[in-house]
């Protein structure tokens, strides 16, 4: 037997949250946001997975749009933080890449490429998330100087990001829109395609559906709020961490378990060994009372995660726990929000992180 510490990536799972993603707003296009991995679950599968739900595929940078290429993806892919250099604007045009242009250097660096074919573009707004964007009074004439480029195709995009609209009481979310619309001019508002919505936006804020939406974390089944929604809670999670029980002990109380002796028992406790730890994607913030499931029963971890093993208290399974049996660290009945919750952090971080150590086992495909 190998060693147990595995994430099992459910295809159909996947599946269903992209074709929620697509029901929710039917008038609209998904662009299918897999960058780093595809959240860490492996973007080439999960692209081949999703390629006819799907017109087109949002990543981060050039190296993860060829890795999709060359693996016989040929939907259209965008590049979220537009090209990094001019070699990369002319690679774009071959190989049916959409830039985003984020900045007056992008974009004068674009008028300045010398092109074969025309190349497709998304003109990014800074609408308050200060972080990338061309600012709302400078739209129209970018806009215009772009869509008057020879090289540049006519069906520009404009778009912006929310900062937070994963707060659903957080009106910013519709400034940010409001900002954006104030930036067209009126024959834009009936002509250009628009885009506005992340998974939050797309999930909670339906105003803000337009004709292209970025879904990525709803993707994987894991809700981009911090409370529960109607609709994130249809969402299924797509990657189950599990491991297996490798050692079982009992302990009288007054003992401590793990590296600095962090958690102590108070009453004789049976200690599950489990074959997983940081270096398996595991976060080791996780605080001794994080859940996990042992033959379907939550129990509380103890201890400090270890790099290869952690431990968990198993004393209320009685003897209903033997070596070998199935530990989830997170998927269905542990969500990766709630673990990420215990441990500071967010779903986002735990997955995109997971490492390559972390063998993906895809089901359902
Ligand atoms: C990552 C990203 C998304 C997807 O965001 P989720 O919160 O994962 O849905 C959408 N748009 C842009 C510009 C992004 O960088």
């Amino acid at each position: 037997m190998s060693r147990p510490a595995k994430a099992l990536i459910d295809l159909d799972a996947l599946r269903f949250n992209c074709q929620l993603a697509n029901r929710l707003s039917p008038q609209s296009k998904t662009m299918a946001v897999i960058k780093a991995n595809a959240y860490g679950h492996g973007a080439v599968t999960v692209a081949r997975t999703l390629k006819d739900l799907v017109p087109a595929f949002g990543v981060a940078c050039i190296e993860e749009a060829l890795e999709l290429r060359e693996s016989g993806i040929d939907n259209p892919i965008h590049l979220l933080e537009g090209a990094f250099s001019t070699d990369e604007i002319s690679i774009a045009a071959r190989e049916n890449f959409s830039l985003s242009v984020v900045s007056e250097e992008q974009k004068q660096a674009l008028l300045r490429a010398r092109l074969d074919g025309p190349v497709k573009v998304w003109l990014i707004v800074d609408t308050g998330m200060h972080r990338l964007g061309l600012q709302p009074d400078q739209l129209a004439a970018s806009f215009n100087t772009l869509s008057s480029c020879a090289h540049v195709a006519k069906d520009i995009v404009v778009a912006t990001h929310f900062a937070c609209a994963d707060e659903l009481d957080n009106d910013f979310t519709r400034e940010q829109q409001q900002r954006l619309l104030r930036g067209l001019t009126a024959e834009m508002v009936s002509t250009t395609a628009l885009s506005f919505a992340n998974s939050a936006g797309l999930l909670g804020w339906p105003s803000t559906r337009a004709t292209w939406n970025r879904p990525g974390i709803m993707l994987f089944g894991s809700s981009p709020f911090s409370v529960p929604h109607p609709l994130a809670d249809q969402l299924r999670p797509v990657m189950r961490l599990k491991s297996a029980v490798i050692a079982l002990r009992e302990i009288p109380a007054g003992e401590t378990v793990g590296y600095a002796a962090t958690w102590a028992a108070k009453r004789t406790s049976r200690i599950a060994t489990v074959a997983i730890g940081y270096g398996d994607g595991y976060p080791l913030q996780a605080p001794s009372g994080t859940p996990v499931l042992i033959n379907g029963q939550r129990c509380p971890t103890v201890g400090r995660v270890s790099m290869d093993m952690m431990m968990v208290d198993v004393t209320d399974l009685q003897d209903q726990v033997a070596i070998g049996d199935e530990v989830v660290l997170w998927g269905q009945g542990v969500s990766v929000n709630e673990v990420a919750d215990s441990a500071g952090t967010i779903s986002y971080e735990l997955l995109t992180r997971m490492p390559k150590r972390t063998p993906r086992e895809y089901i359902n495909g």
